[in-house]
């Protein structure tokens, strides 16, 4: 159930043209009651209350659908997992560990790419992808033949996947779904 004021709030939208400030207006309609005004504002509340349901009716029904929910904005992966080459890149749910392939780091704010048949060297360090991140060829310098892995890297972390893995078990990757179109 919505919250009183926010409901007047609607009404006011709604059926006040000319309405005076909020504040005002919620306290002269609390102020008055039981009479008067408030009897007024029941009613009105009984109307918004029919118009969201017809609206919420109106979607369900299959002309509406197609115009009203074509996509939403995205969907997220969850959890989040990160896999080897052979793992399906795409949408992850707990049912269907796909890797994620829109991943974003949320400290250096890069894109996260993704090399598969590759690990990482041992050498690679913070400067390599601090001096060499986007560019996919120049980090190649760095990225071993490695048959089934997949390679990751922001331009502060990198991780080599050889199988599912889900996201929560690295907490020093601060990598989270950027949201997939499907
Ligand atoms: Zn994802
Ligand atoms: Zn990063």
């Amino acid at each position: 159930m919505a919250d009183l004021d926010e409901l007047l709030d609607e009404v006011e939208k709604k059926f006040c043209v000319a309405a005076p400030p909020r504040a005002d207006a919620n306290k002269a309609a609390k102020k008055r009651s039981p009479s008067g005004v408030s009897e007024d504002i029941d009613a009105l509340l009984e109307d918004l209350k029919e118009d969201r349901h017809s609206e919420a009716a109106g979607a369900q029904s299959g002309r509406e659908k197609k115009k009203l929910q074509p996509q939403p904005a995205g969907t997220k992966c969850c959890p989040v997992f990160l896999g080897g080459s052979s793992v399906t890149n795409g949408l992850g749910t707990m049912l269907s560990k796909r890797s994620c392939d829109q991943l974003r780091c949320t400290s250096c704010d890069f894109r996260v790419l993704t090399f598969d048949d590759c690990e990482w060297d041992d050498s690679c360090d913070y400067l390599f992808f601090r001096n060499n991140m986007p560019e996919r060829e120049k980090l190649r310098a760095k990225l071993k033949r490695r048959r089934g892995s997949r390679s990751y890297a922001c331009q502060c972390s990198w991780f080599t996947a050889a199988e599912a893995a889900d996201l929560r078990d690295h907490r020093r990757l601060r990598w989270v779904c950027g949201k997939h179109r499907d």
